[in-house]
């Protein structure tokens, strides 16, 4: 086969002209000059495709994912290393050379680019959400036929913020709007229903009781096309707290746990453990 380019004859050819003269210019890679990067200028969740992600990764991970949609190699091109260093950095944009390592037809190349990598700074909907003081569901933390007293509230408003602070670990939505203290009990606004629903029974588990949800319809979203419904969570702690003395029928007791409707108690006089 003859190469157009210099003329030598060679067995093979590589787009049209010889290895040496395919090899001498060489690109390993199209890549664009610059490529745009939006992150939520509060929890640094990133918009990817038009869905934000709150993703625990390296800015440097970040430019190399969205860069590799935006990048072409050469065909030839095997075991590609991209390395970024920054260079300089200029208000919101970065610069950088993406160093490029892959071997062609068996022969190392190592190719240096340009890029510009713009930061946009936004809200997610999320921390937009957190920010306007949104909620979707309200706990209500009542007792049956008494007022909470104030030693259960503390230790449910611990209960609660410890609850918070793990799950808001995973789910930004996890916070509490507003705090409402009433003479029958404590409203909690929660972010999500989600969790709301999950906190209302933890609380439950502590202390006992009955949970009765009501969603009420609220509008609609025109632009997402449904329906808003805000949840009302109501949590009725049982009449009788743990370590309480009661007397039921013939058994004289000391209450020892409280789950849902069941109550169960150490009879005092027996020393059994029964439930009523
Ligand atoms: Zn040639
Ligand atoms: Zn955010």
């Amino acid at each position: 086969m003859f190469c157009p380019k210099c003329g030598k004859t060679e067995e093979k050819l590589f787009d049209n002209i010889c290895k040496s003269c395919f090899l001498e210019d060489v690109v390993l890679a199209e890549i664009p000059d610059q490529i745009e990067i939006t992150i939520c200028a509060h929890c640094e969740s990133r918009l990817e495709k038009g869905k934000w992600y709150n993703l625990e990764i390296s800015d440097e991970e970040v430019i190399l994912n969205t860069l590799n949609d935006h990048i072409t190699l050469n065909k030839y091109a095997q075991d590609v290393e991209i390395d970024l260093e920054m260079i300089l950095e200029r208000g919101s944009t970065l610069e950088f050379i993406v160093h490029i390592k892959g071997s062609v037809l068996g022969e190392l190349i190592e190719q240096d680019y340009k890029l510009n990598v713009k930061i946009n700074r936004n809200v997610c909907p999320e921390c937009s959400k957190y920010m306007s003081g949104y909620y979707e569901a309200v706990i209500q933390l009542r007792a049956d036929n008494r007022n909470p007293d104030q030693e259960e509230i503390n230790s449910i408003d611990m209960l609660i913020a410890d609850s918070i602070n793990k799950i808001s670990k995973k789910n930004k939505m996890a916070y509490i709007a507003e705090r409402a203290v009433l003479k029958e009990g404590v409203d909690y606004y929660v972010g999500s229903q989600k969790v709301a629903k999950r906190l209302s029974n933890i609380v439950k588990d502590h202390v006992g009781g009955v949970i009765k949800e009501s969603p009420r319809l609220m509008g609609r979203d025109k632009s997402a096309g449904k329906d808003l419904y805000r949840t009302w969570i109501s949590l009725r702690m049982p009449y009788f707290r743990v370590n309480d003395f009661i007397k039921y029928g013939n058994v004289l007791g000391q209450v020892t746990h409280i789950e849902g409707k069941r109550i169960s108690v150490h009879d005092l006089v027996s020393q059994n453990q029964t439930s009523i």
